[in-house]
């Protein structure tokens, strides 16, 4: 046992609610804290809907490894959607299992429109009906 090379330091997602996980064509995403920068513009923002595959995060991997379509949901700053709706995405620059303390991004909310899980018709801020 001793001389077995350690184990990668696993990181399992711990869902608060069954909604913060969210399967889309064969890849688990879950709900975690992201900060985003536009490589357009430089706007940077913050959105705890960011959605990373589950997959990856539990090998506790950093930002830069979700680059790819699979990876995370697309986030779109706003004023480059404007002018150009189809050629950009963000950049996710570091993400953080969503905290407890985390309320609600201030400011003018999560914006649908410039949210990947939200285009696809899966509303993250949409209030579930409790059964
Ligand atoms: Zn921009
Ligand atoms: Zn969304």
């Amino acid at each position: 046992m001793e001389n077995n090379s350690p184990p990668p330091p696993l990181r399992p997602y711990i869902a608060k609610k069954p909604e913060d996980k969210w399967r889309h064509r064969g890849v688990t995403y879950c709900r975690v804290f992201g900060k985003w920068e536009c490589e357009n513009c430089k706007k940077k923002w913050d959105s705890g809907y960011t959605w990373v595959a589950i997959k990856k995060y539990e090998q506790n991997l950093d930002a830069s490894h979700f680059k790819n379509k699979k990876d995370r949901m697309y986030q779109k700053c706003e004023p480059c959607e404007a002018k150009n709706p189809n050629k950009h995405e963000a950049k996710l620059i570091y993400y953080k299992p969503l905290d407890r303390n985390v309320k609600l991004v201030r400011g003018t909310g999560h914006r649908r429109k410039l949210c990947g899980k939200c285009n696809k018709g899966v509303i993250c801020d949409l209030k579930k009906r409790r059964w």
